[in-house]
């Protein structure tokens, strides 16, 4: 499991501050038992921040870097991500959580429509928007669209200009700076990469800068709010996605179904991936099952180093016709419908 030095993760995030608001109507009584955490007393700041940008800008990885694990399946094919995953940052200054959200696309199914539902969700709600563009690639339709949805909702935005360690010459960074200076007043302009990690240092400080003062929302060395459920899931699906081409990932989706730990200590997973099409099956198996074994043994490697314990991961492939308009099923994968 992620964790942070010696402390166990907690799987799902649970508040050290039970909503503000519960707390003020506690009498003085009560109130007086309400321990202050010494994030209180040092005058932290905390507060949530969205990544947004067009599909394979570098969103999930950015999360992963700051993170500091992998808890956002990464690929280089569009629409990896499909729901608002949070990342959590802490540290004495403060603590920030990021919400990694689906890349920025018109929607055609309904599973694309509550992807897109989660950015604008993440966009109204956060304390800062951070639109994250590949600095790499020529402007496009695309990022206008972008940049329209971030003008719209008129809230405090960063820009940041992603894939530097691909310019090499940083200069073609300026025509660009001067292009989104001209069309929105962002906050900050910081030019960064989320796979070297280049300049993450400074954003930090700079979001912290920008949120309100409070205590730490989450506990100290909580890394993200996914369940190990969804992140066995999503490393599965990581592996689909990078091992099948084109069209057939966007078509499957994947769900934890059994979780066990054997008395020899091995973890015993069964992992259902589901697809549309009887042929689609036949192709995520492949000749005499070797797509599967590739894809299970990749994933496999993968839980043992998140979870640290040696890993049975057994792989079913089942037909589920038309599950991207699937509201149930959408719902059982924790696809998020209208939140909050
Ligand atoms: P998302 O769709 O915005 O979440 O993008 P991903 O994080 O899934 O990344 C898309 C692709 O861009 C992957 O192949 C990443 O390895 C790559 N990528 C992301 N950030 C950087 C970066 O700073 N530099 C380079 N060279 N590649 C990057
Ligand atoms: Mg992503």
């Amino acid at each position: 499991m992620p964790k942070r030095e010696k402390t166990p993760l907690p799987t799902t995030i649970t508040e050290t501050h039970a909503p503000v608001p519960e707390q003020s109507q506690n009498s003085q009584a009560e109130d007086s038992q309400f321990e202050l955490q010494p994030s209180n007393v040092a005058g932290t700041r905390s507060g949530f921040a969205g990544i947004l940008g067009r599909p394979n800008a570098g969103k999930s990885t950015l999360l992963n870097r700051l993170v500091g694990e992998k808890i956002a399946a990464v690929s280089n094919k569009p629409q990896t991500t499909r729901t608002r995953i949070q990342g959590i940052v802490t540290n004495p200054e403060g603590q920030i959580i990021f919400v990694d959200t689906p890349g920025i696309h018109k929607p055609g199914y309904k599973l694309n429509k509550r992807m897109m539902q989660a950015v604008q969700d993440t966009l109204a709600t956060v304390d800062v928007v951070l639109l994250l563009r590949d600095a790499s690639a020529p402007t496009g339709n695309g990022d206008r669209y972008v940049l329209n949805l971030v003008k719209e909702a008129a809230r405090p935005t960063f820009l940041l200009l992603n894939k530097t360690d691909k310019l090499e010459d940083k200069s073609a960074l300026l025509p660009l700076l001067e292009w989104y200076k001209a069309e929105y007043d962002f906050l900050e302009y910081i030019p960064l990469s989320a796979l070297k990690g280049d300049n993450l240092n400074l954003l930090t400080r700079k979001i912290l800068e920008h949120l309100p003062e409070g205590p730490y929302l989450f506990e100290e060395d909580a890394l993200t709010d996914q369940t190990e459920r969804t992140l066995v899931a999503e490393l599965v699906r990581e592996q689909l996605l990078n091992q099948l081409s084109e069209e057939l990932p966007f078509a499957t989706a994947v769900l934890t179904e059994r979780w066990e730990t054997q008395p020899n200590g091995v973890l015993k997973l069964s992992c259902v991936i589901y697809v549309e099409r009887e042929s689609q099956r036949a192709i995520v198996l492949g000749r005499g099952g070797d797509r599967i074994k590739q894809i299970a043994t990749q994933a496999r490697k993968n839980i043992e180093k998140m979870m640290e314990t040696r890993v049975f991961l057994e792989l079913f492939v089942k037909v589920q016709q038309h599950w991207r308009n699937d509201e149930k099923m959408l719902d059982l994968m924790g696809i998020e419908t209208n939140q909050d």
